[in-house]
């Protein structure tokens, strides 16, 4: 139903019976023996509902035209399938030529015989898409020219990625894009009772799959994921953060009673601190100190304690000591005594409060008097516990009787040849009534050996009888009813050899000791950090020359940045040969390069075949910088010598425009290559072209160089599929750039191929030959998947983001497993775990000497043989197509065998071809 026969009424109406017997309704058109039929078909307006692109699924019949007599030349055995998009649902007459064709139709299976009997009926199905983006909806039609088919359905439809849920995220289902490589972005919401990480992102395929999700939602605090959606967590289970894993059990002394709790309450008597995690159990203050005891010496008393009995299930117990002078009395509530906080001269070590220890010893009491100690214990709970009086235990002391402090200082306050006048002031604690002083005196140089002593009431002494020009000793020590305290410490003056006195503070030798020593270490340490720098420099230095070093590989040619020559001239004419124009003969533009068009011609150069060479010219109105880039790229290009490196072959510079001349390399760059030849080479002539490009970048990074813009744009390609890295502009790189516009070379602060480039040469340039590595990986995806874009359409944000996020460029169609993975260690997040290019080689020629290993691929690719328009003739092609896989040493084996033209190895593998059909893969897999 729906479809309408169309201007000469030809395609008939008729029920017939399927393969099961049911009877179908079909339009048949059998007019196979008048020339020139032109007979039309239409379906009703189909509402295109928002599609962009609509499949198309035809079911018919057709009958083989060999089968009919006598229709030679007018018997056809395809259809034409067209389509017409409009807004009008109900148009009536369509002209022909408002049709657009979609494709010629041919069937897989014709029949022969029509026998109703037998009901042997061949049903094809074939499927075509078309774009329709412009109209509300269109109508098909199909244009019979002659052949005998029975048109059984026409299946129309559309592909979505279907509503799904992902990272917490819902996306809804997605009508795919118009064009087979489309992406179409799509954001998520986030799903009830979630909230975003980070921006939900995913991309619709054009075959309706769902590709590279970025970002996420985290389920709300109180909620947990199962099944894809944030459930809130059950009674007696908690969750804090939307960055917790999980709902977790509430901890130790603590309920939820309510689902969706995000932190569960204390029992009661418990208590959670501020500071304390949700995770943390509910703890309680601790009981009091236990234990306490005094020790008094003289006016010091030692308090000594034991932890509380009960901790209240924390750490953090701390103490704080509370000290009380008291007097007896009635009013206090110290054991009837009346009690004062003690002054501030009074010392605790190794504290007063926050003390993690259980011993203090407290110093500078007054004698004889009493004073009671309060050990305090506390934690983190006790302020929240309302107890913010902690529990404590207290101890009550009387100090002792104490002997004086010492004096602390002593002057000089007249000197003459025989006698000092010296006075002090009173000890800091004299601990009672002061009865007389004691001075100790002695000659310096016969130190304590003999001394005399002289006793005073007063506080200064006139001494007397000495010799002149002597250093004397001194010490003073104070007596009361408790005894003689410490001597001070020493003190020296010396006696004048002057009739006037010197008056002077005396000077504490400690402390002269300590000058002259601390000069002395002072000199020392500066002497030592002097060394210590001396070595540091040289040390750091020997590093980095030994990092400069490890670089440098003996025997090896290094190469030589042309920047490094003041002059650029002098480094193209040391890198590169003058050519004379007049054996230059351009013939036609062939692409266009950075500087200039880019042309092919032949060079002929005395005593030397001709061959064909690219051109590449500097546009006129260069500036000095531009001649010098351009030159560059010579310079670098002069200095390489590889079969897998484009060749220079000299340059102009002596006139007009510049020239750079390169060996022709005949199929251009790679990706458009791959792109004109989608799926027609085999995966060994995919791997031979990868092997190319890996050995010769491995003699790039033997030599030093990093290139930093590899990319299958930058390989060409010659007539023997032989790959050759090129473009060595260094100014590509780090200056203005037109790709700049594409997008393809963007990177704040220098222009970066995003989607080609480490992850550390796009976050700091740091470019080196791991950084080519990454690069080679994506080469290897470009080539598999016949020049696709990587990343497809992604934003360059977006691609630096998926990486970041651990997202990897999937096996592209058909590609075998080894290859993805190959291509997943060069994009190793850590450069050190990436190959090297001499890694990659021996892997690849591994692949091609058993190409039984390149068979797991997701497709069926593998077992295609080389197309022959990619072999060309002759023993040269065979020799460098050997070359290319690395199987060389083959050459004489194949040439004693008879094989002397890739023609022939082609017969070779159509033979074992046949064979291979009857089972016999021995040779193929030698091959
Ligand atoms: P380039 O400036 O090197 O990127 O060159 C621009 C374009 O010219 C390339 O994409 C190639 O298509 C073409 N081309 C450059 N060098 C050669 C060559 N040696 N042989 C053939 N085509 C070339």
């Amino acid at each position: 139903t729906g479809l309408y026969k169309c201007a000469c009424l030809k395609w008939e109406e008729v029920s017939i019976m399927d393969e099961k017997n049911i009877p179908i309704r079909t339009y048949q058109v059998c007019n196979v023996l008048e020339p020139n039929q032109n007979n039309w078909l239409r379906t009703d307006w189909i509402p295109r509902s928002g599609a962009q692109r609509v499949y198309v699924e035809v079911k018919f019949t057709l009958r083989d035209c060999n089968s009919l007599p006598g229709v030679t030349g007018t018997c056809k055995e395809t259809f034409n399938l067209y389509y017409h998009e409009s807004n009008e649902d109900r148009e009536s007459y369509i002209k022909e030529s408002s049709f657009i064709k979609v494709d010629t139709v041919a069937a897989d299976e014709s029949f022969t015989q029509v026998d109703v009997g037998d009901r042997i009926m061949k049903l094809n199905t074939e499927v075509r898409d078309v774009k329709v983006t412009t109209r509300k909806g269109f109508y098909l039609a199909f244009q019979d020219v002659g052949a005998c088919i029975a048109l059984v359905s026409v299946r129309v439809f559309y592909k979505t990625c279907p509503l799904t849920v992902r990272n917490l995220a819902t996306f809804p289902d997605t009508i795919t894009g118009a064009d087979t490589s489309s992406l179409v972005e799509v954001r998520g919401s986030c799903v009830n009772q979630s909230e975003e990480r980070e921006e939900p992102k995913m991309y619709c395929g054009a075959d309706g799959e769902w590709l590279v999700p970025i970002g996420g939602c985290l389920c709300n605090p109180g909620y947990e994921e199962r099944g894809g959606a944030c459930k809130a967590c059950r009674a007696g289970f908690y969750k804090a953060k939307s960055t917790d894993p999980g709902c977790a059990k509430c901890p130790p002394h603590s309920h939820s009673l309510r689902d969706g709790a995000t932190i569960c309450d204390c029992h009661a008597g418990f208590f959670r601190a501020d500071t304390d995690p949700p995770s943390m159990a509910c703890t309680q203050p601790p009981s009091a100190p236990q234990q306490l005891i005094s020790v008094v010496n003289e006016t010091s008393v030692v308090l000594e304690w034991t932890p509380p009995h009960r901790l209240g299930g924390r750490s953090d117990t701390s103490y704080s000591l509370e000290c009380l002078i008291c007097q007896t009395g009635s009013h206090s509530h110290t054991g009837g005594r009346f009690c004062a906080p003690c002054g501030s001269d009074v010392l605790f070590s190794p504290g007063q409060t926050g003390l993690t220890t259980t011993r203090v010893v407290v110093s500078e009491l007054r004698a004889h008097t009493h004073y009671t100690f309060i050990v305090h214990a506390r934690n983190g709970v006790s302020q929240a516990s309302g107890a913010g009086a902690a529990q404590s235990v207290s101890v009550s002391v009387t100090t002792n009787q104490a002997a004086p402090s010492p004096v602390s200082s002593i002057q000089a306050t007249d000197v003459t040849r025989h006698s000092l006048s010296l006075s002090w002031q009173q000890p800091d604690r004299p601990n009672g009534v002061i009865l007389e002083y004691e001075v100790k005196f002695y000659e310096k140089d016969q130190r304590e050996r003999s001394y005399r002593i002289m006793r005073t009431f007063s506080r200064s002494v006139d001494v007397t009888g000495l010799n002149p020009l002597t250093v004397y000793v001194f010490h003073v020590r104070a007596r009361t009813a408790a005894g003689y305290g410490e001597f001070s410490t020493p003190f020296e003056f010396s006696t004048n050899s002057d009739p006037f006195p010197l008056i002077g503070e005396g000077v504490n030798s400690a402390f002269l000791l300590l000058s002259v020593s601390g000069v002395g270490i002072l000199l020392l340490i500066s002497a030592a950090v002097f060394i210590i720098s001396r070595r540091r420099s040289k040390y750091s230095k020997t590093k980095q020359d030994s990092e400069e070093e490890k670089h440098l590989n003996p025997g090896v040619k290094i190469y030589v940045d042309p920047f490094t020559y003041e002059d650029p001239d002098q480094a193209i004419h040391e890198f590169a040969k003058e050519i004379d124009v007049s054996s230059i003969h351009i013939e036609k533009v062939i692409g266009m390069g950075e500087f200039g068009e880019v042309c092919s011609g032949r060079l002929r150069v005395q005593g030397k075949r001709e061959i064909y060479v690219a051109i590449k010219s500097l546009k006129a109105g260069y500036s000095d910088k531009q001649r010098r880039d351009f030159l560059s790229e010579a310079s670098i290009m002069g200095q390489f010598d590889h079969p897998n490196i484009i060749r220079l072959e000299g340059v102009v510079t002596r006139c007009k425009p510049l020239m750079i001349i390169t060996e022709y390399m005949e199929n251009g760059s790679l990706d458009a290559f791959l792109r004109k030849h989608d799926g027609q080479f085999t995966v060994i002539q995919l791997v031979g072209m990868l092997r190319g490009i890996a050995s010769g970048m491995k003699y790039l990074s033997d030599m030093n160089y990093v290139h930093r813009d590899l990319a299958a744009r930058n390989i060409l390609v010659n007539s023997n599929l032989v790959c050759k890295v090129s473009d060595f502009g260094l100014s590509r790189v780090l200056e203005d750039d037109p790709e700049a516009a594409t997008g393809t070379y963007l990177s704040p602060g220098g222009k970066i191929p995003i989607r080609w480039t480490a992850p550390e040469a796009i976050a700091y340039r740091k470019f080196t030959t791991a950084s080519d590595v990454w690069s080679y990986g994506i080469v290897m995806w470009e080539v598999v998947s016949y020049g696709e874009r990587p990343y497809w359409d992604m934003n360059n944000q977006d691609v630096i983001k998926a990486i970041e996020e651990g997202y990897r460029l999937p096996a592209p169609m058909d590609c075998p497993v080894v290859l993805h993975q190959l291509m997943l260690d060069c994009w190793e997040r850590d450069r050190a775990e990436r190959p090297t290019f001499s890694q990659i080689l021996n892997m690849l020629d591994k692949l091609i000497r058993n190409p039984g290993t390149l068979r797991r691929t997701g497709g069926e690719r593998y077992l295609q043989y080389p197309q022959a328009q990619y072999w060309s003739q002759g023993w040269w092609s065979l020799c460098e197509w050997l070359q290319s896989i690395g199987l060389e040493r083959y050459r004489d084996t194949l040439a004693a065998a008879g094989y002397t033209s890739l023609d022939s190895l082609l017969a070779l593998t159509h033979q074992v071809k046949i064979k291979h059909k009857t089972r016999t893969k021995q040779k193929q897999l030698r091959l």
